[in-house]
């Protein structure tokens, strides 16, 4: 009886999985990888298509939505998705996997780091978006109604920006649903950086999600947000462990034949404090990325243009360097370095 019931139930799954699946332009039959757009029409101002590739499964499984590029220059983790368009084969997915490698082609055409230069906001901010705003609300509009809805599971790629000099890590979201946060704190050791910053402040109205991970947090769809690479070259280490975290975190769904053991010591990060610039000047830092810093170490200088010392930088607390400025360039207000308080054992 209880086989004759599973033979019953796998037959439904295969029945209502749906024969095809679309993405903007992209249709993929069962078994098929189909490259595509998802176009963000004109409004207030321009046009313009962000690149989709659907990769729907030989088997019927989960959807994983896998977008980078919100920031057009944090470029391993574009290269990163670039690299699993190719490598991730329908044949061996069970599931559907939508892959967008690159959301903010204004920002990466024109070398634009944190805005798209069209309307200059942030594509991290504005989410769920707005079909009558600019064209970063546009765009993340788009990408709720298309991708986000779509999916069952998402990963948001980032890494260091142009000038941030940045150790890998990601986000495990607290949104309080325990099931939810089992779900994505699993995805998260499978993924396999060690670095974990625990994120318990996300907005929790789905109307007002602000970052993309968080849309579809909010939507009851567990999720995270993973950062490798820094300031301009691609390492392709780091493109390297955002491509391997992807297919761990497959394995770990039962996407595809892979085992994914979570990270055995991972070291969770429970809260973020950041040095800003006071004014404008020259920064000149004291330590690297990934440094251990006590409260009070020297992290660097900022002189004006004639390298006279105009405010002298400290961590405010003790704890990990996870990102630094790469460069000297500084305005006022501008994030210098981010510090991650370690959370203590059994705290
Ligand atoms: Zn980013």
């Amino acid at each position: 009886m209880t086989k004759l019931l599973i033979a019953v139930a796998l037959f439904l799954s295969v029945q209502t999985a749906p024969a095809s699946f679309t993405v903007g332009t992209a249709t993929a039959a069962r078994g098929e990888k189909k490259l595509g757009a998802l176009q963000v029409p004109a409004g207030v101002d321009a046009a313009y298509d962000i690149p989709v590739a659907v990769i729907h499964g030989a088997h019927p499984g989960p959807v994983l939505a896998v977008v980078a590029g919100a920031h057009g220059t944090e470029y391993a983790s574009i290269i990163a998705v670039e690299r699993l368009i190719d490598r991730i084969q329908p044949a061996d997915v069970s599931g559907t996997v939508i892959l967008v490698p690159l959301a903010n082609v204004p920002s990466f055409e024109r070398i634009v780091p944190h805005v798209n230069p069209t309307d200059g906001k942030n594509m991290n901010r504005f989410y769920p978006g707005d079909s009558t705003g600019t064209q970063t609300e546009r765009a993340s509009w788009a990408i709720t109604k298309q991708v986000v809805e779509q999916c069952d599971h998402l990963i948001d790629l980032h890494g260091g920006d142009l000038d941030e000099n940045l150790r890998p890590y990601s986000y495990w979201t607290v949104t309080g649903n325990q099931k939810q946060d089992e779900i994505s704190r699993g995805m998260v050791l499978a993924f396999g950086l060690p670095h974990v910053i625990i994120s318990v402040d996300r907005p929790k109205d789905p109307a007002a999600s602000r970052y993309l991970e968080n849309t579809a947090s909010t939507r009851g769809k567990p999720s995270f947000t993973a950062e490798a690479g820094r300031s301009g070259p691609v390492d392709a280490r780091d493109a390297g462990v955002l491509v391997e975290g992807v297919l761990n975190v497959m394995g770990h769904l039962r996407m595809m034949k892979r085992a994914a053991p979570p990270v055995k010591n991972p070291i969770w990060i429970e809260r973020l404090v950041t040095v800003a610039a006071e004014r404008d000047g020259m920064f000149h830092p004291a330590v690297d990325r990934d440094a251990h810093v006590s409260k009070g170490t020297k992290i660097g200088v900022v002189t004006d243009y004639l390298n006279r010392p105009l405010q002298e930088l400290v961590a405010p607390e003790a704890g990990i360097v996870l990102f630094i400025r790469a460069v000297p360039s500084l305005k006022k207000g501008d994030t210098i370095a981010s510090v991650g308080v370690v959370k203590k054992a059994g705290s």
